[in-house]
């Protein structure tokens, strides 16, 4: 390999799976059956995909690197249920496929914003058995009041139930990476909570959590912007609503449904200032 293909391969995050027992381990979660249609991000050599196509009606694949099109090939040619993508992931309309689960050993430099693509999907799925960089795995399944808990550990419980299936060290993949992978599996649900504006949940979950350690009171002023608001109006909110919310709270401490709560009283307080 010369050392630009070198360097491709490593900006699209190519470290293949080599160790049979992890792509089992990915299998067995998913639960598959003969009628699941499977989405998978990223063919690499094909290993997934072809233990894939051996269970599943049916494997998508959606790969951007066209140099692995003599694995392709072989994969197709031996397994017809498979169809492949050459494709960004980040830009295809996943509602025009019609999958059920989600199996990949996903690129890790697209984690966040294709796991949100998967839970926003309008179709939704049943499950999703997904490989990550350990480190963003357990901010995934983090609880709140311990040092994992973050935004998208709210942003995704909010639309999952999310768990740890194992650790996978550096030695399951070829080349190495630096660090160490998890598994994660996904089941979509309906929110335990209800949240009456989205779009204002999401910012208001960036505000807080620039500021995890604060009072939820301070993170919200001086995160004001985040919330298209003034400081001034922030602290109107903080003063019409303290008997029914706690600000002097730390934003770590706080569990999703009061986030929910917080943003829906948000909504309410917007509701009442003058349009400009
Ligand atoms: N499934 C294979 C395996 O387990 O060995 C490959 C996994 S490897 C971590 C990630 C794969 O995703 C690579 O084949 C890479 O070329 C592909 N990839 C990277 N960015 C992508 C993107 N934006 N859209 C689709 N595929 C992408």
């Amino acid at each position: 390999m010369n050392s630009n293909s070198h360097k491709n391969s490593k900006k699209l995050g190519q470290c293949f799976l080599k160790d049979k027992n992890f792509v089992k381990k990915a299998i067995s979660s998913a639960n598959l059956n003969d009628e699941d249609i499977v989405l998978e991000i990223g063919l690499g050599e094909g290993v997934l995909t072809k233990e894939l196509a051996k269970v599943a009606k049916k494997v998508y694949v959606i790969e951007l690197d066209k140099r692995l099109e003599v694995f392709a090939k072989e994969v197709v040619k031996e397994y017809p249920n498979v169809t492949i993508i050459w494709e960004d992931a980040l830009k295809v309309d996943l509602d025009s496929l019609d999958f059920n689960k989600i199996v990949a050993n996903l690129p890790y430099q697209i984690s966040s914003p294709i796991t949100f693509k998967f839970l926003e999907r309008k179709k939704g799925f049943d499950l999703a058995v997904l490989m990550y960089q350990y480190e963003f795995a357990k901010r995934m399944v983090g609880k709140e009041d311990t040092k994992e808990y973050s935004r998208l550990s709210v942003a995704v419980q909010y639309h999952a139930d999310v768990k740890m299936v194992c650790k996978v060290p550096p030695t399951a993949f070829s080349p190495k990476p630096k660090v160490d992978s998890a598994i994660v599996k996904l089941i979509k649900k309906n929110p335990d909570y209800q949240v009456l504006d989205e779009k204002t949940f999401k910012n208001l979950l960036k505000a807080l959590f620039q500021h995890r350690n604060k009072t939820v009171g301070k993170a919200l002023v001086n995160s004001a912007h985040e919330l298209n608001l003034t400081r001034e109006h922030v602290k109107e909110f903080i003063e019409a609503y303290s008997e029914e919310f706690d600000f002097k709270e730390r934003v770590f401490k706080l569990p999703g449904f009061e986030i929910g709560e917080l943003s829906n009283l948000l909504n309410k307080f917007i509701s009442k200032l003058p349009k400009l």
